[in-house]
């Protein structure tokens, strides 16, 4: 059976969160810079949009990560030596995080927060020193919001698994691998938009909808300002939460209430480039987060031309600086200026940099990152809940079912292959 796949988008161009920016020799990713490779159903992405030879490992040096405390950058080295000597931890809480293997294992069903989860397995320094600050890595989050199952469901399956992270990581080491940090030599962007032209389904952008509604033989779907509306067999909505809530408040106004209740902070990336005078000063690497408490706002910044050489012009250094997120929502409010002097200052004081930029890019998101809070399975299920009684109706996006660029993709040609199933079982 043959499927007629049409996509509405509503903004100007495919992409969504993956938006490549190339000005004057630079390239800015204003969204995700890479994905962890290896997974199955970006694999058949890359072969569908033929984009095989374009992708692009990380540099080896983007190994190397950094956390902002006490006023240095320090080095997150994955050994028990390289930890002790990094000056993150004191000796106590090196102490305590080594007392992990003998934490008895949680029997409780009930969800945790990121951080309660981290305190009680590596106690509070590591916590707040090592967790909180991968929390807005990952989520631009709060980590004493944030579940951990719903966040960070491997750490739980250690622990179920293992009784120990750290006896669960050596167990499994080794075996099945994580693929290594990848992207595509022209962006990120690059996959939505050669996926768009290869032909194999639809797209129209511009498309904002506004509405969809059963009928007696299907859906139909209103397309801000066209004059009729567009006739489907069934509709997936795969944007973000918030969007996804009044497209099916009419439908179940329980999933709708939970598709509201994940909250998306602002997110804001200003892209700063220098010229290869700064070199010196800044690590070879693939960032630097920063925990809170240090004086800089900055959530931390990624090191775009190490990871990825070649994104800039000749000897340029390129660093996007994250800010915002649930931890500082008023940097929403402050104008492009404002928002580009403060991370100009930050990285000046971060790297000891006295040289300008030459190169500046603000790029502000509203709606920008899902919040897996404290409850969100429970908002997952009453979305789920909905779409098993609502024939020919599928809901995705990384609001849901997790929050990375490969994870949205996958969650995409899952919920993609169940309502082809659905519609060559109801052609029958
Ligand atoms: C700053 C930032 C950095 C990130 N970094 C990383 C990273 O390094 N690695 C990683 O794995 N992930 C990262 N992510 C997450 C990653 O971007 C997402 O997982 C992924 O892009 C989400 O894809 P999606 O299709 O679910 O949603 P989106 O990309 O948000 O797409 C939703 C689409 O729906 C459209 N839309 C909304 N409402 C309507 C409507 N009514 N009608 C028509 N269209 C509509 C929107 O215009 C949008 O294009 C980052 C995200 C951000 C914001």
């Amino acid at each position: 059976m043959t499927l007629d796949v049409l996509v509405l988008e509503g903004e100007s161009e495919v992409g969504g969160k993956a938006r490549t920016i190339t000005r004057d020799g630079w390239m800015v990713e204003a969204g995700p810079s890479g994905f962890l490779g290896g997974r199955a159903e970006l694999d058949t992405l890359i072969t569908a949009s033929q984009l095989g030879a374009a992708v692009i490992p990380a540099n080896a040096a983007a190994k190397r990560r950094f956390v902002y405390r006490a006023g240095k950058l320090r080095e997150l080295k994955p050994s028990p030596v390289g930890l002790a000597f990094s000056g993150i931890l004191s000796p106590g809480g090196l102490l305590r995080l080594a007392l992990e293997p003998f934490i008895a294992r949680s029997e409780s069903k009930k969800d945790e927060s990121v951080w309660a989860f981290a305190e009680r397995r590596f106690g509070s320094e590591a916590a707040d020193r090592l967790m909180a600050p991968a929390t807005l890595g990952v989520f631009a989050g709060d980590a004493r919001k944030l579940s951990v199952g719903s966040g960070f469901p491997k750490f739980r399956e250690l622990e179920r698994e293992h009784g120990s992270l750290i006896r669960g990581i050596f167990a499994r080491r080794g075996r099945g691998r994580a693929g290594g940090l990848t992207s595509f030599r022209e962006g990120m962007q690059s996959l939505p938009r050669e996926l768009s032209e290869s032909g194999a389904f639809k797209v129209r952008c511009n498309a904002l909808v506004r509405g969809i509604e059963r009928t007696a033989t299907g859906w139909t779907v209103a397309v801000d300002g066209d004059s009729a509306p567009i006739n489907a067999d069934a509709v997936i909505v795969a944007t973000e939460p918030w969007a996804a809530a009044p497209l099916v408040q009419h439908l179940d106004a329980a999933a709708a209430a939970a598709l509201k209740a994940i909250p998306c902070p602002h997110v804001t990336v200003v892209a700063l480039g220098y010229d290869s005078s700064v070199r010196a000063r800044i690590p070879d690497g693939f960032g630097v987060l920063i925990s809170r408490g240090e004086g800089i706002r900055m959530l931390g910044n990624l090191w775009e031309t190490s990871i990825y050489p070649g994104r800039g012009p000749s000897g340029g250094i390129l660093v996007r600086a994250l800010l915002g997120g649930a931890v500082d929502q008023e940097i929403g409010s402050l104008d492009d200026s404002e928002v580009l002097a403060l991370a100009k200052t930050e990285i000046a004081k971060l790297y000891g940099l006295t040289a300008e930029p030459v190169f500046t890019e603000v790029i502000r998101i509203d709606g920008a990152i899902p919040q897996y809070e404290i409850g969100h399975a429970r908002r997952v299920a009453a979305v789920e809940h909905a779409v098993d009684a609502i024939p020919g109706l599928g809901i995705t996006g990384y609001g849901l079912r997790g929050v990375a660029f490969g994870d949205a993709a996958a969650d995409g040609m899952h919920t993609g292959e169940k309502i082809g199933a659905w519609l060559a079982a109801s052609a029958m």
